[in-house]
């Protein structure tokens, strides 16, 4: 599906939901594209992009953020301690803040280099083993920890699980940000995007439906 189909369908998703054009804003997620499928759509004019893997973005990305002007890049999975440093030279934004040693070292580095990503803390609002993110009996305290150690958290994120109905997900995570006062919140992929607008997502988290099928 081209990406003007994609961004028309967020935009009736916003009018539909009574929230302000704008609001949702759509992350392309190029994990495993081909190149020259994502170099089509910085050609589109598109500039927010999604990646899962630090190794595999910073494999490609850099030379596109020097050859285009304003590309907004954000770590969608799981990151590992001995890989922060180079996210936080890379990312502009990680979606995947799960755990207190990784606050902390966050916290750390971020001093140290003097700047830090925008942080969203990744919820497992389904409560599964396999998955990553706080549970969400876990979170306020996650939360709390990271702004003592004056970490940007802005929101939360969340993949729900496959088998259930994701709008029970979204609303949840909805309702742990409010009450942490965290005003983003990262929800919607492909299969499900206009629902999680619906229940208030800023950022949409969309793959397939623009580039077509991975690998
Ligand atoms: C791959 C991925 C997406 C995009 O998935 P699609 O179904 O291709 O839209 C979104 N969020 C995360 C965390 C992902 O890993």
């Amino acid at each position: 599906m081209p990406l003007t189909e994609i961004t028309s369908r967020v935009r009736s998703a916003e009018i539909s939901s009574g929230r302000k054009t704008g609001s949702a804003r759509l992350i392309a997620v190029s994990k495993m594209q081909p190149n020259e499928r994502v170099i089509a759509t910085l050609d589109a004019g598109h500039r927010l992009f999604g990646e899962n893997r630090v190794q595999e973005a910073a494999g490609k990305w850099p030379e596109w953020i020097a050859s285009y002007d304003d590309v907004e890049l954000h770590l969608l999975g799981p990151l590992q301690t001995n890989k922060a440093r180079q996210a936080i030279g890379l990312f502009d934004a990680i979606h995947s803040l799960d755990r207190p040693k990784l606050v902390r070292t966050l916290a750390r580095l971020a001093q140290e280099v003097g700047t830090c990503p925008s942080l969203f803390i990744q919820v497992n609002t389904g409560e599964e083993s396999q998955k990553a993110g706080v549970h969400p009996d876990a979170l306020d305290a996650l939360v709390k920890e990271s702004r003592s150690l004056d970490l940007p958290v802005v929101g939360l994120m969340c993949i729900p699980p496959a088998a259930e109905e994701p709008a029970l997900h979204f609303a949840l995570l909805a309702k742990l940000a409010a009450r942490n006062g965290l005003a983003e919140l990262s929800m919607g992929m492909s299969a499900d995007f206009e629902t999680a607008i619906a229940q208030g997502a800023t950022y949409v988290r969309v793959g397939s439906a623009i580039f077509g099928a991975r690998d």
